[in-house]
């Protein structure tokens, strides 16, 4: 399904947003909606309240008021009951817009001017009945009121109103419209979910619930719809469960001996001393490596907790290992990780920990390939500093310790000797992907994941039914609680002079903003329109970077780099710093339109500090500063813990609330859904049954087909 008559410059808008067919405007789903649902006879208004009304235009003008040199619009509603005014400034393009004798619903908060109702800026549409010989058409002349329930089709001010995320200078009204038109091909949808398992769970069909996500009638309508579509994700997850476990049952590993002496030598090594946490962790995961079935254990700790040096334990042993095949003399681990900035500073840091080691590390993303003994077989000899362009392959064959991104898997090269595989952030991963890395013919590698996702270790269980579970339930010692304050934007010079001093005493600073472009029209602070303010006005004399998905990744590469060797000393960024960067010379985390991010990827962020012997702080700026936002995030202030955030996000946000951005990042809906017992529950024992029943699925085409789709989508920016 193609999206037919839309313009070339909207469709251009909407690829921004990842819209392509008529299929991707189905399934980009609303974060939240407005209630309209209740609509006031103009009768029963009261001024200072908020009401929805619908009525018809009996006068518009517009006129230029002469001493505020601005223009005023304004307009004369009736719906038969009451007259009402309606008051727009310097909008003088409302009186093109609407013409006397149009139906118009209006949405606003009233009040009383000398005697009459009027609403100031009130949202408002046009109103466009469902076929012309509906009886509204009529309607009006006989001096029937508009009242609720009637047979309107508004779309932006009645009901329930979808709000999209939106990032393209694309408008609600806008992108609701084209919605609005494709939303009859939902009845079309195949429903990829067995028939049974819907009654059995009693859920909507896809298309119903694809129906009722965007113009819900009502709440429950939503909730019908966030139930089905929440149970799709879930379900799929545990049908790969099943299908893992059933493979597993035949699989064989290597068994990787734990080698002490060269263990606490590494452990030595260290800046630091292990937590109690991460040494339990440790040896959690070093004693199933010792077993000759395959390790599936998923790392479970908060941001900064230290996971990485747990997984260097376990590659250290790896790697000294034997290996399956004992050809090269030793095993292998790989570390796949979700972006490129990441992947580098872990091959950096890892290198620099395992110097004392005989081990050959390599680096494979989709931009740089490298190995860090390189320069020894170069120079032998040589002693030139030429570096050779190697390849995926030479380095997979040739290294002990291969760290990367989703590159490793794309280029389909076989690890020869592969006993462990380490997935970082690991929800950050399509199952396929996770799958894919595992891969090997008879014998498995060990298969160690991990991740900060904020759930309880029983849900995880429930969750990731094929997985053990280890946690790291503890910081390491002496790091101070980072500050955290809500910074009202009178205080902002304030915030700059504190950063500046922060500076000059040597420390560094992350900026986050929600965007990339200015985009005026939502106010959003965006990434390069923040780096142009502090290069060129705040901070003039300081280096500051920029940092976004949009950039090459050479280009990141090298801001990163100076970042961490502490050239740039104000880091603007969008969230791609929300994943695992450590730079621990950094102790302001400085958040803008904090209000749009969740609570947990709020904390994420946060995490980016902290992390050295530096006292830290995370200032956080909203862009909007009602109550409601405000004691969201003072939520962080006085809340230090991942889950409980998550868990309050939840609540903070009002019914239907739970959508986030469709496929980025972690996706909030899959969020809502891991609180879900009920639902996890059923997921699983559904799955269950129908593996059982047809473990290939031959049964199933459908689901088949979807649950090749769902593997290969990854979560990645
Ligand atoms: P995460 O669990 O978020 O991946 P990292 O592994 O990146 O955390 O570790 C965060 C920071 O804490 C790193 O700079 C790391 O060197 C440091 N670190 C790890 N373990 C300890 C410890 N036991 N004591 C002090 N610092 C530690
Ligand atoms: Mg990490």
């Amino acid at each position: 399904m193609k999206i037919s008559r839309v313009g070339a410059a909207t469709a251009k808008k909407l690829k921004k947003l990842g819209i392509a067919t008529a299929r991707d405007l189905l399934f980009y789903f609303p974060f939240r909606y407005d209630d309209f649902s209740e609509v006031t006879l103009i009768r029963d208004l009261r001024s200072g309240a908020r009401a929805n009304v619908v009525g018809r235009i009996e006068l518009i003008q517009s006129k230029r008021s002469p001493r505020k040199r601005m223009s005023v619009t304004e307009a004369l509603v009736t719906d038969g009951t009451d007259v009402m005014k309606v008051i727009w400034f310097n909008q003088p393009f409302i009186a093109r817009n609407l013409r006397v004798g149009d139906r118009v619903s209006f949405s606003g908060k009233i009040e009383d001017d000398y005697g009459v109702f009027a609403m100031k800026s009130p949202a408002y549409e046009k109103i466009f009945k469902k076929s012309p010989n509906s009886p509204l058409r009529q309607g009006y002349g006989g001096q029937v009121p508009f009242v609720k329930g009637e047979n309107m089709d508004a779309v932006h001010t009645q009901g329930l109103v979808p709000n999209y995320h939106l990032t393209a200078n694309i408008t609600q009204k806008q992108i609701r419209f084209l919605i609005k038109r494709v939303i009859g091909l939902s009845e079309k949808i195949n429903d990829w979910l067995p028939e049974e398992t819907r009654e059995n769970v009693r859920l909507l069909s896809l298309g119903d619930a694809i129906k009722k996500i965007h113009f819900p009638k009502s709440q429950k309508d939503i909730d019908a719809a966030k139930r089905r579509l929440s149970f799709d994700e879930l379900f799929l997850t545990q049908i790969q469960s099943q299908m893992i476990r059933e493979d597993a049952k035949s699989c064989v590993s290597a068994p990787v001996p734990f080698l002490e002496k060269e263990t606490k030598k590494f452990v030595d090594s260290l800046p630091f001393k292990l937590t109690d946490a991460q040494r339990k962790a440790a040896w959690e995961i070093l004693r199933d490596m010792r077993k000759d079935r395959p390790m599936a254990r998923l790392l479970q700790g908060d941001v900064g907790s230290g996971k990485t040096v747990v997984a260097c334990i376990a590659m250290l042993n790896a790697a000294l290992s034997g290996g399956q095949a004992l050809r090269r003399g030793s095993g292998q681990a790989v570390l796949m990780v979700p972006t490129e900035i990441l992947a580098k500073q872990h091959y950096d840091s890892i290198c620099k920990l395992f110097n004392g080691f005989d081990i050959k590390i390599g680096l494979v993303t989709r931009s740089e390939k490298k190995v860090n003994y390189e320069s020894e077989i170069m120079n032998k000899g040589l002693k030139s500093k030429k570096t050779k362009k190697h390849n995926s392959l030479f380095i997979i064959h040739n290294s002990n310790i291969v760290i990367g991104t989703h590159a490793l898997i794309q280029e389909n090269v076989e690890f020869e000797n592969l006993v462990l595989a380490i997935i970082d952030e690991q929800h950050r991963f399509g199952v396929e992907q996770r799958a894919a890395l595992a891969r090997t013919d008879a014998r498995a590698p060990h298969l160690l994941s991990m991740t900060a996702t904020p759930i309880p270790r029983s849900l995880a269980l429930a969750l990731y039914g094929d997985l053990d579970v280890s946690v790291i339930n503890e910081t390491p010692k002496g790091r101070k609680k980072i500050i955290t304050r809500v910074v009202p934007e009178e205080k902002r010079e304030k915030a700059y002079e504190f950063i500046r001093g922060q500076v000059k005493a040597g420390r560094q600073v992350f900026v986050i903003c929600p965007l990339i472009d200015i985009s005026d029209k939502l106010g959003v602070k965006s990434v390069k329109e923040e780096f142009e303010k502090l290069d060129k006005k705040v901070f003039k004399d300081l280096k500051i970077g920029m940092l976004h998905g949009r950039l090459k990744p050479k280009e990141k590469d090298g801001i990163m780099r100076d970042f961490l060797d502490n050239k740039i000393k104000i880091l603007v960024s969008t969230s791609v710093v929300e994943v695992g960067v450590d730079a621990p010379n950094a102790t302001i985390m400085m958040i803008e339109g904090a209000d749009r991010f969740g609570l947990a990827q709020l904390h994420q962020f946060r995490g980016r500090v902290g992390r050295g012997e530096h006292q830290s702080y995370c200032f956080l700026f909203a862009d909007s500063d009602s109550e409601k936002t405000l004691s969201r995030l003072r939520a962080l202030v006085d809340n230090n813990d991942g889950f409980a955030l998550a868990k309050m996000d939840l609540k903070f946000r009002g019914p239907g609330e739970v959508y986030g951005t469709a496929q980025k990042g972690f996706p909030e809906m899959k969020i809502a859904s891991l609180f879900d017992y009920e639902l996890i529950k059923s997921a699983k024992e559904e799955a269950e049954k129908l593996i059982k029943k047809d473990g290939g699925l031959d049964g199933y085409p459908a689901l088949k087909e979807k649950l090749g789709e769902w593997r290969k989508k990854a979560h990645l920016e």
